[in-house]
């Protein structure tokens, strides 16, 4: 029996035109081996499309991947449209609009991979996910400014966390943690904020009940953060609201190393909806045209694809391989300290496949 899945791509702005062709390389190299039949649409959804025709997808976009099995996405962003455009023409209303309500980044210090802590901090390795909640939370748009301009001017950003949100986050990061090393550490601040922490702390406390063979605790978001720095190799999932979560999973992915080899996805663990799958690098406009971006980020997201369409064995062979040339060849990207180009990099993964 064949595997099928229809796969909507988006390379996006910048390198992700020059990432996502490895990816699907790597993919399709894997794939043949177990069996899967991955059909790919790509899609030009893009700043560019943003300004040669004034959206950064057509009014009916979400209805022509809504049918696909995952999204994999290369890098939204450029120079001259704002942020709030590319996040809010593309990005949010996809992750909304098929309820990617788990960010998650797997951050992991490679062989090979030179982390800017010193190795006694790193030792004895260090592997850990942070499940982010990607729908709620801190990033509400009620709210507002009061009288602008004068003496008592003010700003109020208010905070939505609703059971249903912070009871879902939390049964899919203790999960994870049960298929893991059993340990899952939240990220609170009760101490300051008083009404919402208290309630997120409430419910963990609540869904804990149901997962014995989980480990778990809570900390305050500032002594969580200085414990990832000073003692990362301690954790094993990691678990914060939307604002907490992104603070976190971008310290934790500069310890890793590189920006280059960051993946993340954004999942819609019901499966009701395709999940998507980008690396957590920009479009780099710096580098785009060179033909020097590391592929590994966009290549490591479509791992996690893998594991996320079931095939979690040709997943873990495209990892395998990522890792086994990071740890023993010296063919690597710029960033990374070596001097080949993407296509170069690429085959040098591609040959450790099958
Ligand atoms: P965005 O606003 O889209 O997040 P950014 O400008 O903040 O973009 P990146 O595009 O991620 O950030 O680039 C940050 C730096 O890292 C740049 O110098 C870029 O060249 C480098 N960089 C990012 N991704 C890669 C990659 N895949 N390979 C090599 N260098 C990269
Ligand atoms: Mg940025």
């Amino acid at each position: 029996m064949t595997d099928r899945y229809r796969i909507a791509l988006i390379p996006g702005d910048g390198i992700g035109h020059e990432v996502l062709p490895p990816a699907r390389a790597v993919l399709d190299a894997v794939a043949r081996r177990h069996g899967i039949d991955l059909t790919y649409d790509e899609f030009d959804w893009s700043c560019q499309r943003y300004l040669e025709q004034g959206a950064m997808m057509p009014a009916d976009g979400l209805d022509q991947i809504r049918g696909h099995d995952s999204i994999l996405l290369g890098a939204v962003g450029w120079p001259g449209v704002p942020d709030h455009v590319s996040l809010w023409g593309l990005l949010i209303p996809i992750r909304r609009e098929f309820r990617q309500y788990v960010n998650l980044r797997p951050i992991r210090v490679l062989d090979g991979v030179p982390s800017p802590l010193r190795s006694e901090l790193t030792d004895p390795g260090v592997d850990f996910v942070v499940v982010r909640e990607n729908s709620e939370g801190e990033y509400s748009e009620i709210g507002g400014r009061l009288n602008r301009g004068l003496p008592s001017e003010m700003a109020i950003q208010e905070s939505v966390f609703t059971r249903e949100g912070v009871t879902r986050i939390l049964d899919y990061a203790f999960d994870l943690a049960g298929q893991r090393r059993g340990v899952l550490t939240s990220a609170t601040k009760s101490n300051g904020i008083i009404h919402t922490m208290p309630f997120w702390d409430e419910l963990l406390q609540e869904r804990a009940a149901d997962y014995p063979g989980v480990q778990w605790n809570q900390e305050h978001i500032d002594a969580l953060a200085a414990k990832v720095v000073l003692n990362p190799s301690r954790f094993d999932v990691i678990v914060g609201s939307n604002l907490f979560g992104d603070i976190l999973s971008d310290l934790a992915a500069a310890i890793a190393g590189s920006i280059g080899i960051a993946p993340s996805a954004n999942l819609n663990p019901e499966r009701e909806f395709p999940s998507m799958f980008e690396p957590v690098h920009g479009s780099a406009p710096d580098i785009y045209g060179q033909g020097v971006a590391n592929p590994l980020g966009a290549i490591w997201s479509a791992s996690m694809m893998l594991d996320h369409l079931g095939h979690p064995e040709a997943g873990a062979e495209v990892l395998e391989a990522v890792f086994g040339v990071l740890a023993d060849s010296p063919v690597r990207t710029r960033d990374l300290g070596g001097t080949a180009g993407t296509e170069e990099f690429t085959r040098e993964i591609l040959g450790r496949i099958g």
